[in-house]
């Protein structure tokens, strides 16, 4: 089944969490950059509007959008981003076209390779700028403040796709290479010349990965004007996450708590 436009089944922590990422003050997005999505049942998430702004987000601003369905246009060899733009239009209402975010594709891949309540994708100027630096693969290969291993863990970095039906298979194929290796989805995913991706299972939780992921990107900015970056020893990141407080920390912020 194609999109579907129903206002009734928006979530509204999804529209909260929708406006809250989009405050202009936090510059995670401007105009009608990035989406959110939260996971309906096994089988559907409602997912932000193609066009719309976060930060005066309405439960209309979302539609309903089958994974299973989403997922196979993206995996099957010669699928063209014309069906993929048209299983995610949900027809014309009220005199405006109702279609899900070309990005439809990053939320229904993190569903297809793991399972998680809710995810934001955001462009946030101090990510971006290292993510289209010449360190962009390698910024993140190591943590450089324990507060930033708590609450983000091993990111994943995706290499630069086009927006549509490429970064849908770049990011589906990298997200499944991860689950592999890591026996679970990440919390964070950088993508590279583009923004990022937090993944929680609550919506405080995509708030405190998206943070986290801002300071992170501002401490390395700095590490790298102050002379260059030195990050925390491994040794001291293995026995960290290896302390029971740190594993009950974690356990509570991946909540939002
Ligand atoms: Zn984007």
């Amino acid at each position: 089944m194609p999109a579907q436009w129903m206002p009734d089944t928006t979530p509204q922590e999804l529209v909260n969490l929708t406006r809250s990422l989009g405050e202009p003050s936090r510059d995670l997005v401007i105009l009608a950059e990035g989406n959110t999505s939260q996971r309906l049942d096994s089988e559907r998430i409602s997912v932000k509007m193609s066009g719309s702004n976060m930060a005066t987000a309405t439960a209309e601003d979302f539609v309903v959008v089958d994974v299973a369905e989403i997922v196979a246009i993206v995996d099957k060899q010669g699928a063209t981003q014309v069906e993929l733009t048209d299983a995610l239009d949900a027809g014309e209402v009220g005199g405006r076209r109702r279609r899900g975010s070309i990005e439809t594709i990053i939320h229904v891949a993190v569903q297809a390779v793991g399972q998680a309540e809710f995810v934001g994708h955001t462009h946030p100027t101090d990510v971006v700028g290292l993510l289209a630096s010449v360190n962009a693969a390698t910024a993140w290969d190591y943590f450089v403040y324990s507060d930033e291993a708590v609450v983000v863990g091993t990111p994943l970095y995706v290499p630069y796709a086009q927006p549509g039906i490429s970064l849908g298979r770049v990011f589906l194929r990298e997200l499944r290479g991860y689950a592999d290796r890591e026996g679970s989805l990440p919390q964070l995913v950088l993508l590279g010349n583009h923004g990022i991706v937090a993944i929680a299972p609550t919506a405080a939780g995509v708030e405190a990965v998206s943070s986290m992921a801002v300071k992170g990107a501002r401490v390395r900015a700095f590490a790298h004007a102050a002379g260059g970056v030195a990050p925390l020893p491994s040794e001291s990141v293995d026995s960290l996450f290896a302390r029971d407080d740190i594993r009950e920390r974690r356990a509570h912020l991946a909540q939002g708590k």
